[in-house]
């Protein structure tokens, strides 16, 4: 971690929650803030307008889980990433592998979705990760790179997105992937990012780390070289574990 970026510690809520509970979990982070790091919680997104009035006056940042790639119009069930900013997002996630995986959601989709988060102020964070067949078949680095190649338009900035490494096969399951692995993998993606947007954007782009981050090994995770602050799924359910992952900062 550099000086210049500030560690993000984002909570993704997946598809869990009512009203009730997200409330609650919202004002229980908002309570722990941790100094030195951003926060941000991404409800599933019926949840979002009353975990943006929960958290109003906090330092803590809410984000969509995703978003359509157009304005408007006649896409039913899709949410617009102008409504997430309307409703008072700041962030999306896009491109998790969950997506990619339940609704067959190509680079090409997740680069005109980043785009129109883009055009709408939102900060996209892009999630990139192999699958266990492509990191048992040596392709880790040549996935990830096609990844980044075909996700990330051409307007990437190091304030409008943040990078994602999530190992699929790391993803829910408690397995993370070694530190050694982590740092290979976050300076590839650096200098992929520097090679096509330049050394500047290459020196302030977040990359997070995702899977199964949780108390018990985030210290390690977010110490290595070129992470940038955590993904959090399972243990972001739970303020106290979110806000012990986010005082892990280093
Ligand atoms: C995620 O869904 O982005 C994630 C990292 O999940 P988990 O922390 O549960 O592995």
């Amino acid at each position: 971690m550099t000086m210049d970026r500030i560690p993000l510690i984002a909570g993704n809520w997946k598809m869990n929650g009512a009203v009730a509970e997200s409330v609650a979990l919202a004002r229980a982070v908002a309570a722990g803030v941790a100094p030195g790091c951003e926060l941000l919680v991404c409800p599933p997104a019926v949840l979002i307008p009353p975990v943006v009035a929960a958290l109003k006056g906090s330092a803590v940042a809410v984000g969509g889980q995703d978003c359509h790639f157009a304005e408007s119009g006649a896409h039913t069930g899709d949410i617009a990433a102008v409504m997430l900013v309307d409703a008072g997002c700041s962030h999306v996630i896009l491109g998790h592998s969950e997506r990619r995986a339940d609704h067959g959601e190509s680079d090409e989709l997740v680069r005109a979705k980043t785009e129109a988060a883009h055009a709408a102020g939102l900060i996209a964070i892009v999630c990139v990760g192999e699958t266990l067949a492509e990191r048992d078949g040596g392709e880790t680095l040549t996935r990830i790179s096609s990844q980044i190649e075909g996700s990330l338009p051409d307007a990437v900035t190091a304030e409008n997105t943040v990078i994602a490494y999530e190992p699929v096969w790391a993803i829910g399951t408690g397995r993370t992937a070694s530190p050694a692995d982590v740092e290979e993998v976050h300076a590839h993606i650096r200098a992929d990012v520097e090679r096509r947007f330049g050394k500047g954007v290459a020196a302030g782009v977040r990359i997070l780390y995702g899977g199964s981050m949780k108390p018990s090994n985030a210290a390690e995770l977010l110490a290595i070289d070129g992470v940038d602050g955590g993904l959090i799924g399972g243990a972001s359910l739970k303020a106290e574990d979110f806000l012990s992952i986010a005082t892990s900062c280093p």
